[in-house]
C-alpha cells in the first residue's frame, strides 16, 4: 500500500469503504496525516481499522529515518531520510532560542552546478514530491517534540536542490506545510533559499503561501558570479536583484541575501563595495557566511579577520549584514556533505 501521505482525499475515501467506514473517517484520517501521526497514535478511529490497516502494511510517511547524527557541539541533529526507492537525502534540524528549524531538501542531488557545493557534484538524480518533503518535517516534527511542544517551528529549503527548478511540488509543499488542518507553520516561519531563477521569483511572489525568499547571490558581479555559479549566465546579478525587489514589493517580505565568503575569489573590500553598491536603495538584509570547505571542491572560506572587515565595510555603507554562525560542522552540516559520505562509505558514515 502506498503511504497514507501520499493518497487524495478521493483516495483516502476508498480506503475507508474498503474498511467498511463511513466516509467522516477519510476526513479524520486526512486531518492526523497532514500532521504526521503513526496510525497506532490515531486514536479517535476505531481500534479495528487502526488495526486493518496496520496489518494491510499501511504507513502515514513515505520516507523512512535511515540514521540520525546529533553534533556535541550545538545539539543540531543531522537526518538521512530514505525515499521509497532507496535514494537518500539529508535535512538537518538546528535548535535556537526561539524554537527548532529545519533544513529540508527539494531534490536528490542538484542540476545547478554551483562550484562551491557537494549537492550538485553529480547532478540531479530526481526532484522530490510534495509529500516526501511533507514526510520529512512531519518525522522531524515527531522526533523532536518535547513535553507538548512542537518539535519544529521554522522550516528553511535549503537543503539540496534547487527548489525553484522543482516549482510545482515545491508549492503543493508549502500549501501543505502551511495549512490549519496539517501542521500549521506559518509562512512568516518558512524560508525558501534559491539561486535566483528570476522568471520563478517572480512566480512565486503571487502564490499565496509566499515564504521568506533568500537568494544566494555570492557575488558582486557578473564575472566573479560565473565563476563560481552556472546559473550567472542565464541571469545577471541586476535581473537576480530586480526580480528580488519584485518579491519584496509584492509580498512586504524583506529579502536575504546569502554571500559565502571564499577565499580569494569574492572576499576582499572591493567586492564588499560593489556588493553595497549593487543593492543601494533596496532594504534588503545580506547573511555572510564562512564557506563551509568542500574537498572535492578545492575552495576554502575565508579567515575571520576577512570576514570582518567584509561586513564592517558593508556597515559602513549602511548595507544591513549579518556573520552567520556556522553549525552543525562536526556533522557535515553543509549542503550534501554527509549523504555524500555516507553513500561513499557504503552506508556506513564512519567517523
Ligand atoms: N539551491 C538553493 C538552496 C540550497 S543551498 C540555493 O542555491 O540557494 C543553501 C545555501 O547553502 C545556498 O546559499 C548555497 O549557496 C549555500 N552553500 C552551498 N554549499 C556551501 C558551502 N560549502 N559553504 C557555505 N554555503 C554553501
Amino acid at each position: 500500500m502506498r503511504p497514507l501521505i501520499e493518497l487524495t482525499e478521493k483516495e483516502l475515501e476508498a480506503l475507508a469503504a474498503e474498511y467498511s467506514q463511513p466516509p467522516f473517517r477519510a476526513k479524520q484520517l486526512g486531518g492526523y496525516i497532514l500532521k504526521g501521526t503513526e496510525i497506532s497514535d490515531m486514536t479517535s478511529l476505531p481500534k479495528a481499522f487502526r488495526e486493518a490497516l496496520e496489518n494491510a502494511g499501511a504507513v502515514t510517511l513515505s520516507v523512512r529515518v535511515e540514521k540520525t547524527f546529533e553534533s556535541a557541539a550545538d545539539g543540531t541533529r543531522k537526518y538521512l531520510f530514505a525515499l521509497g526507492d532507496g535514494n537518500i537525502v539529508e535535512g538537518v534540524l538546528m535548535r535556537y532560542s526561539y524554537g527548532n528549524t529545519l533544513c529540508v531538501s527539494t531534490q536528490v542531488g542538484c542540476a545547478m552546478g554551483c562550484r562551491f557545493c557537494a549537492s550538485t557534484l553529480e547532478g540531479k538524480i530526481r526532484d522530490l514530491t510534495a509529500s516526501e518533503m511533507l514526510s520529512m518535517v512531519a518525522a522531524a516534527d515527531r522526533d523532536n517534540a518535547r513535553d507538548g511542544k512542537r518539535g519544529v517551528t521554522n522550516v528553511v529549503l535549503m537543503g539540496s536542490g534547487e527548489p525553484l527548478d522543482n516549482y510545482a511540488q515545491v508549492v503543493a509543499f508549502l500549501r501543505r506545510l502551511c495549512s490549519d488542518k496539517g501542521l500549521g507553520i506559518s509562512r512568516r516561519n518558512v524560508s525558501l533559499s534559491t539561486c535566483g531563477l528570476c522568471e520563478k521569483i517572480r512566480a512565486l511572489a503571487g502564490e499565496d503561501c509566499a515564504p521568506v525568499l533568500t537568494v544566494s547571490l555570492h557575488a558582486p558581479d557578473d564575472d566573479i558570479r560565473r565563476t563560481i555559479m552556472p546559473i550567472a549566465n542565464r541571469y545577471t546579478v541586476k535581473e537576480v536583484v530586480d526580480a528580488a525587489e519584485y518579491y519584496f514589493k509584492k509580498t512586504s517580505r524583506r529579502v536575504i541575501f546569502e554571500y559565502s565568503l571564499i577565499r580569494g575569489v569574492n572576499d576582499t573590500k572591493d567586492c564588499a563595495r560593489k556588493l553595497s553598491a549593487l543593492l543601494r536603495g533596496f532594504p534588503c538584509h545580506v547573511n555572510l557566511i564562512r564557506l563551509n570547505r568542500v574537498p572535492e571542491r578545492g575552495l576554502e572560506g575565508s579567515d575571520a579577520h576577512t570576514v570582518k572587515v567584509f561586513s564592517d565595510e558593508l556597515t559602513r555603507l549602511g548595507t544591513s549584514n549579518t556573520v552567520r554562525r556556522t553549525l552543525g560542522s562536526d556533522i557535515d552540516g553543509a549542503c550534501g556533505q554527509l549523504r555524500r559520505r555516507y553513500l561513499s562509505d557504503g552506508g556506513s558514515c564512519r567517523d
